[in-house]
């Protein structure tokens, strides 16, 4: 199987939105300006698919049936996976934009409906900024592993690790999500930034050097293999 690289990599807006001509306002405007986009259309689909997915986004609306916006944008904050996900909630106006704009409810931003796309995209953006404007001075460490993001040291339990760019963006990618198994299709969206196309089988030679890397020291082995599907990294793997 090949994917489509540069497609790819073109950041995942998930929408949660029960009500389908809003819905399909906001893929249609988010797919233009060059965003990929998942739909949810209630409360517990849109817990699964951020959960599956992995999105840099969630557009959010405040009702929904099953659960409201506000009970998903609390169980995305306490789960660590989502826990700094960006959220944008959409309130209808006078309604409850009031508690949305003290911030109770988690999200990083508000829109009152109805509003225009330009000022739908112009939220996104912003809100996608900061959120990598906050990342990119983080250091993320799990299972004696530390990588710094700014300078791209890694570390495992005290000895220096060299990884070339791609196996760097891979071990961050998984290491954003301990525990989660990332299919190979997955992997090659959020690590390969290349205009090109490449097979999925590229993701295999390029876990089995970080491996040769990060186990270089005789550390016991960080990475799952899922047979058939995909790769994790997890202190629990056996
Ligand atoms: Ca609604």
């Amino acid at each position: 199987m090949t994917v489509g690289v540069n497609e790819a990599l073109k950041p995942l807006v998930l929408i949660v939105e029960d009500e389908p001509p809003q819905a399909e306002l906001l893929r249609y405007n988010l797919e233009r300006d060059g965003f990929r986009t998942a739909l949810a259309g209630d409360g517990e689909e849109a817990l699964l698919l951020a959960d599956e997915e992995a999105p840099d986004l969630v557009i959010l609306d405040w009702m929904l049936p099953l659960l409201s916006g506000i009970e998903v944008c609390r169980r995305l904050r306490r789960k660590s996976s989502s826990a700094k996900l960006p959220i944008i909630m959409l309130t209808a106006r006078g309604v409850e934009s009031d508690r949305i704009r003290g911030l109770d409810s988690g999200a990083d931003d508000y829109l009152v409906k109805p509003f225009s796309p330009k000022e739908l995209l112009a939220r996104v953006r912003a809100v996608l900024r900061r959120s990598d404007a906050a990342n990119s001075d983080d250091t993320i460490e799990y299972g004696g592993v530390s990588i710094d993001i700014g300078t791209h040291k890694v570390i495992r339990d005290s000895e220096n690790v060299h990884l070339g760019p791609t196996e760097f963006r891979l071990l961050r990618v998984l290491l954003e999500r301990p525990g989660h198994v990332f299919s190979r299709e997955q992997l090659l969206d959020r690590a390969w930034g290349r205009d090109i196309y490449l097979e999925t089988r590229t993701v295999d030679v390029h876990i089995r050097r970080l491996r040769q890397s990060l186990n270089k020291h005789g550390a016991p082995d960080l990475i799952r293999t899922v047979r058939g599907f995909g790769y994790a990294i997890d202190t629990d793997k056996d």
